[in-house]
């Protein structure tokens, strides 16, 4: 058998597994280590040899989020379309930074910008940068409004950096995202100098308080609203953070990074009504669009900023105008990570789009609604969107629960803390989620609440 043969059959069984077998990985980070480690070889290793080996060692050390019973952070797993089409691009190499570096690259790279922007429900004129995730797309928002609330005041940023900058207020909610903070950092913002604005009690920015203050400045300044909260799944009042930034003629950018995708659900999507209106906006591909690591999205309404941002240009590039994907991102040299989201959405279609985001919902209504009966047990949050805030007696209880969960295997769970209290947080974002799996979970947690309250 050739050696991508022998790969693919491996794979293959890997995934056909993946529902079955234990959730948490069974190997430990110390023993993967020691059973990989040794001396950088002198020579050379037959490749087929050296597949089989990685998948023994690695295989049992990989968490099963590729499964549907994984429900940690928010991790998506892959539509089949974009599994095979991640391959691919595997196997083409490309470079996708030009037109001339790649046609392939470049021409999927246009198409899918169409589509992810049509069923975002965003402007058609606006760029789309295929980045590693988002936290890229928030540093590449970042950039964009950076340069574009400076050049208003006749500061050229590109140019002459920050030192002696006209200064840049930067608003953020009370839970923005650690990401975005870094992104801060190192659009050279710094953390500390952020405003943060109140939030209601399901971790949403506050309106009034939005716009109490950005009128307080005149000068240049940057909202950064979020749409789905990592906890509670709450989604910033975007429209009236719009008409604050409107008021303040400030740049909004949006933290989108799963929650933007509930603007491609007729029955979602005024839940981030108002995203249509922002300058710029990150949204993962990996998490809920289940695209494979590492994919996400960068888009900004005025592709003249993003391109002054981060856009290279060299005479070499020779670029003879139309869209070039070195335009939208920092990075230049990169994969083809358009074809798996283009190949995504051709699977699935608007409407098969619509329903796989919808469906997450719903089993994130009927986790709780499973969870709700139960004696002790707490729903922290309002569900309105995949994620879902469980709390078990007290904090030791629910540190306990999340534990025997994880160790009974039949699926994955983390925990966190939701105003000052410990809860476990559920994110359901994979394709593959059926309703028997949320069942097992609740199944899973009773069990797992049963056997700590009987240890006492
Ligand atoms: C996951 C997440 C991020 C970071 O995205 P990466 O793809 O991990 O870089 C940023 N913001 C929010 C709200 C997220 O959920």
């Amino acid at each position: 058998m050739t050696l991508l043969g022998r790969t693919a059959e491996i794979a293959q069984e890997y995934l056909e597994g993946v529902a079955e077998r234990q959730v948490a990985a069974s190997r430990s980070y110390e023993e993967l280590v020691e059973a990989l480690d040794g001396p950088l070889p002198a020579t050379g290793t037959d490749p087929t040899q050296v597949v089989e080996g990685l998948a023994a060692t690695l295989g049992p050390g990989t968490v099963a989020s590729a499964g549907p019973r994984y429900f940690g952070f928010v991790v998506g797993g892959s539509t089949p379309a974009a599994l095979a089409a991640d391959w691919m691009v595997s196997a083409w190499d490309q470079t996708s930074f030009s037109q001339a570096s790649s046609p392939a690259g470049a021409a999927v790279e246009a198409v899918a910008e169409r589509w992810v922007l049509e069923a975002l429900g965003l402007p058609g004129t606006a760029r789309a940068g295929f980045t590693t995730g988002a936290t890229a797309g928030n540093l590449v928002g970042l950039l964009a409004a950076r340069h574009r609330v400076l050049e208003r005041v006749g500061w050229d940023v590109e140019a002459r950096g920050l030192t002696g900058a006209p200064p840049v207020s930067v608003l953020v909610g009370e839970e923005v995202h650690p990401s975005l903070l870094v992104a801060l950092r190192m659009a050279g913002f710094g953390e500390d100098g952020a405003v943060r604005v109140a939030s209601d009690d399901q971790g949403a920015m506050r309106a009034d308080a939005v716009a109490d203050a950005a009128g307080e400045g005149d000068g240049p300044a940057i909202i950064c609203a979020q749409a789905g909260n990592v906890n509670t799944g709450a989604c910033d009042p975007l429209d009236a953070i719009a008409d604050a930034a409107d008021e303040a003629g400030a740049w909004l950018h949006v933290d989108g990074a799963f929650g933007l995708w509930a603007a491609a659900s007729p029955s979602l999507r005024h839940l981030v009504a108002g995203a249509e209106r922002a300058d710029s906006l990150s949204v993962d591909a990996h998490k809920w669009l289940n695209v494979p690591y590492d994919s996400g999205i960068a888009i900004v309404t005025d592709p003249e900023a993003a391109a002054a941002a981060v856009g290279t240009s060299a005479s070499y590039l020779m670029t003879d105008a139309g869209r070039e994907p070195f335009e939208a991102v920092p990075e230049m040299s990169r994969r083809m990570r358009a074809a798996p989201i283009y190949a995504a959405l051709r699977a699935l279609g608007r409407d098969g789009l619509a329903e796989l985001i919808e469906r997450c919902c719903s089993h994130a209504r009927r986790l709780a609604a499973a969870m709700e009966g139960v004696d002790g047990v707490e729903v922290l949050n309002e569900v309105v969107l995949n994620q879902v805030l469980v709390r078990f007696d007290d904090d030791e209880t629910t540190a306990a629960v999340i534990e025997a969960v994880q160790r009974d295997g039949t699926a994955w769970v983390g925990g966190t803390v939701w105003h000052g209290r410990a809860a476990v947080r559920v994110a359901v974002s994979n394709h593959s989620t059926t309703e028997g799996d949320i069942d097992l979970l609740a199944e899973s947690f009773i069990r797992a609440l049963d056997a700590v309250r009987s240890r006492g």
